[in-house]
């Protein structure tokens, strides 16, 4: 964009004292912090947002139908959005995970994790050579040509599939979209490696993009400490946690999850890997039941795996949430024999780490329990986490040793 047609592009003037936020960086500019729109702004249209004093604060993408009324493309009046903004902005975070992680651990990776990689609403999902992505923002849907174009050339992936089918595109008032949109899909699942063992991601299908890659490392840790122990692996989905646990020496994995597809694609990748399916138990039911059933039937165990889905993707769920969370900590410790460790995770936006350690610290007072904490667990670094957006910290987890 010229310097000469700027004065014809529409902007919001927020109220007194609303440009706080937006001085420290932070991307979202809420409804309610607008005093005035100027011009006539359409859904993706790019927006100046300016102070009551009418500074400039940020370029920005309008959005009508959301709360986040806008969404932050730069806090530079130099740089508009637009082709070189972006293809700097996808260097960048391309070059973020070349120096975090090492090719040898995965060919799976997030290759853009949307605001923290300065591009609010964009998801790029790399598995094994074939991209899948998640325009998830009225913004990235108005450059979406120019998006998916350069992420497919600077990644070199040869397919790109779109996953556009969650419920964050409809908050931004966008339809459903996904197909391919590239090259050729590889027939059936994609096959990756992650820590040396192999897995089949349905990228057409699946949860997500496919696959919960921000879960690697926390994988990697449980294969750590699985030697010789009877583990329960509680939100298996694909059985992620149940091969890397077995791959580590656990001596049993009961899997659990609602999902019998899911299920019987963990009992595929343990094939895959030629892992003893005798090892394995895989059981579709849900968690809340499955917890006291295992209970009144006297089993105990001795690592503990829960990883839920969002059970509160907002503030507003927060209370119901952690009663969810309260609920299946007490209850797994209630099978946990001493000695035995906990890996407990919430992937929920509206549930602070601290909040979450406070539940779990009530689930082991009410379980009679006493825990050490051996690890905080957070998301692989290719979800990254900005300061200036704490929201980016939607997974927190505990490993906890049972005294
Ligand atoms: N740990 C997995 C990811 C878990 S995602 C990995 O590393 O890949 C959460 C899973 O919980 C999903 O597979 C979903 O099907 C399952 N799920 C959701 N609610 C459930 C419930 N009440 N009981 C059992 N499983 C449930």
């Amino acid at each position: 964009m010229r310097a000469t047609n700027r004065m014809s592009v529409p902007s919001l003037e927020l109220k007194a004292g609303r440009d706080r936020s937006l001085r420290r960086r932070h991307p979202w500019v809420f409804s309610g912090a607008i005093e005035k729109v100027r011009g006539a702004p359409k859904s993706g249209d790019t927006v100046q947002v300016r102070a009551s004093d009418g500074k400039f604060l940020a370029w920005a993408a309008y959005s009508p139908a959301s709360q986040i009324r806008a969404r932050v493309w730069s806090f530079d009046e130099d740089q508009p959005p637009g082709e070189g903004l972006f293809a700097e902005r996808i260097s960048a975070a391309l070059e973020l995970r070349r120096a975090l992680i090492p090719t040898r651990a995965t060919n799976a990776l997030r290759l853009i994790h949307g605001e923290s990689d300065g591009l609010p609403g964009f998801v790029a999902d790399s598995y094994a050579g074939v991209l899948v992505v998640q325009v998830l923002s009225a913004g990235c849907e108005r450059w979406r040509d120019a998006l998916l174009g350069i992420v497919h050339e600077k990644s070199g992936c040869s397919a790109i599939y779109e996953r556009s089918d969650t419920e964050a595109r409809e908050l931004e008032g966008l339809t459903p979209r996904s197909g391919r949109l590239a090259g050729s899909m590889p027939d059936g699942p994609v096959r990756i490696v992650e820590n040396g063992i192999e897995y089949e991601v349905d990228v057409i299908a699946g949860q997500k993009t496919g696959f919960y890659l921000d879960q690697r490392d926390n994988r990697s840790r449980v294969q750590r400490v699985a030697e010789g122990r009877e583990a329960l692996n509680c939100f298996s989905y694909t059985g992620g946690f149940a091969l890397a646990a077995i791959s580590g020496g656990a001596r049993s994995v009961l899997s659990i999850d609602s999902s019998g597809a899911a299920l019987e694609c963990g009992q595929r990748n343990l094939a895959l890997n030629r892992f003893d399916a005798k090892r394995a138990q895989w059981l579709e039911a849900d968690v809340f039941d499955a917890l006291r059933k295992l209970r009144s039937d006297g089993r105990q165990f001795d690592l503990i795996v829960l990883d839920p889905p969002k059970f509160a993707p907002t503030p507003k769920d927060t209370e119901r949430a952690a009663r969810g969370y309260k609920d299946i900590n007490l209850n797994a410790l209630r099978l946990l024999r001493r000695g035995g460790l906990l890996a407990t995770f919430s992937c929920s936006g509206g549930v602070s780490r601290e909040l979450f350690r406070k539940i779990v610290a009530g689930a082991a007072a009410d379980a009679g329990a006493s825990l050490v904490l051996r690890a905080q667990l957070d998301a692989a670094p290719d979800h990254p986490l900005l300061m200036e957006f704490p929201e980016g910290e939607y997974l927190k987890g505990f490993l906890l040793e049972r005294r």
